[in-house]
């Protein structure tokens, strides 16, 4: 039970206006193409659970297969449900069906009243509804790999900066030159086409880049890259190595000094063009790849580019705290992390609070790209968590309530805005 305190705490948040800080929402139109019932409720994070609880994934790619009946598709996650209920990505969906649907509980006796009212749902408007109406989202930056969302005023794109600096043969080097127009025959022109993509994108809207913590081969060689590059020119090489896909990452990154440089440089651009960098980091399968420390070096070569370090790259929450303490040109974001772990949230923001000034933490990226009302169930595991940390300082005689509501605005409000230079 939470206090008092607490409780009026998440009521004066719930009057806040929002920037979410991560999403994966496609354009509203793409959206409504998908069908939406009880069984998408329980996707996306929520895959993780069910399979580690015992799912297999092939059941699970069917249990979201909306042209297969929902019948079979409930008895396929049925066995699983009160293996994964507890779990706070399952939460996020139990407080979505209460709040948006009435329903106290998703079980055999309502399933097919949750879908079917889910569906009534999904009609245009539906993220004015959930992110505007409900959650007071202004502004939620959203990855799809796209930029086509002038329908929709709410969502503004990061770019996948890999899509120009991960590339792994000549080919693909020509296809990004010849999207912008240009030609390629030195390293010095992929770096132009680089930027001149990172302006294309600004100039469609997008805000921001988005790239992963991940080893590297060590400081940017140039005269490696060079020479690697001229070997795919050539065609005295076929392929580099790849990165493997967050998730089934199983084994440490093989060296790619070209993607190395190559995102060295896209860390200039950056800075040129005045576009934040969000990283990755944490989580995903083998996540030692994907520590937040393995971003240290490019942060302090960079010192004029800004990064958003995502999901306070857990497991490595403490790390990533002292990362957002050291260094003026790190923002540190809590996206995705109140479900991954409510507690493991409260706990390092806890720490946080003592560790990194105020005006360097955004509270909140929901994180999903299905169903839109999950959001609403994260933003109010969010709002919950922050309460609980502000109201122990309250109580404990060292910040004023409403020290602590100016705290939780910046953390919701403000500081992402400074940090993307949004325009709200
Ligand atoms: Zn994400």
């Amino acid at each position: 039970m939470s206090s008092t305190l607490e409780q009026e705490l998440v009521e004066a948040f719930s009057e806040f206006e929002i920037i979410d800080c991560h999403e994966h929402l496609p354009p509203e139109k793409v959206y409504l193409q998908q069908g939406q019932d009880a069984c998408t409720l329980f996707g996306h994070y929520c895959r993780t659970d069910l399979i580690t609880a015992g799912m297999s994934p092939r059941d699970y790619e069917r249990m979201l297969d909306t042209d297969l009946p929902l019948e079979y598709r409930w008895n396929l996650l049925r066995p699983y449900l009160d293996d994964i209920r507890f779990g706070t990505y399952a939460r996020a969906a139990f407080i979505a069906a209460k709040e948006f649907y009435g329903f106290d509980d998703i079980n055999d006796d309502n399933y097919v009243a949750i879908s079917e009212a889910m569906q009534a749902n999904l009609k245009p408007g539906i993220y004015q509804r959930v992110l505007g109406d409900k959650c007071k989202i202004k502004v939620a930056l959203t990855q799809a790999g796209r930029t086509d969302y002038q329908e929709d005023p709410l969502l503004v794109p990061l770019m996948p900066a890999r899509d120009y600096t991960d590339v792994s043969t000549w080919e693909a080097i020509q296809r990004k030159a010849g999207e912008l127009g240009m030609t390629v025959n030195s390293l010095d022109d992929y770096v132009n086409v680089m930027e001149a993509g990172v302006v294309k994108w600004k100039r469609e809207g997008a805000v921001g880049l988005k790239t992963v913590s991940e080893p590297t081969a060590g400081p940017p060689d140039r005269a490696e890259a060079m020479s690697l590059f001229e070997t795919l020119r050539c065609g005295s090489r076929e392929k580099l190595s790849d990165h493997p896909t967050p998730g089934v990452a199983t084994s440490l990154t093989a060296p790619n000094p070209l993607r190395d440089y190559l995102r060295d440089e896209m860390l200039k651009i950056c800075a040129r063009q005045d576009m934040p960098m969000a990283v990755h980091a944490g989580m995903w399968g083998d996540f030692r790849n994907l520590d937040s420390q393995h971003i240290i070096p490019s942060i302090m070569r960079h010192p004029q580019t800004r990064f958003d370090l995502y999901h306070m790259g857990m497991p490595e929450v403490r790390q990533t705290g002292i990362i957002g303490k050291n260094f003026p040109n790190v923002w540190l974001n809590l996206c995705w992390t109140h479900i991954v772990s409510a507690q493991m949230t409260r706990s390092a923001l806890d720490e946080y609070l003592d560790l990194v000034p105020v005006n360097k933490i955004f509270a909140f990226g929901g994180d999903y790209h299905r169903p839109v009302e999950k959001v609403y169930g994260h933003l109010t595991l969010a709002r919950q968590n922050i309460a609980w940390v502000l109201a122990r300082r309250i109580e404990a005689g060292v910040m004023t309530e409403d020290q602590a509501l100016a705290v939780a605005r910046k953390w919701f409000w403000d500081n992402p805005i400074e940090c993307y230079k949004l325009k709200v």
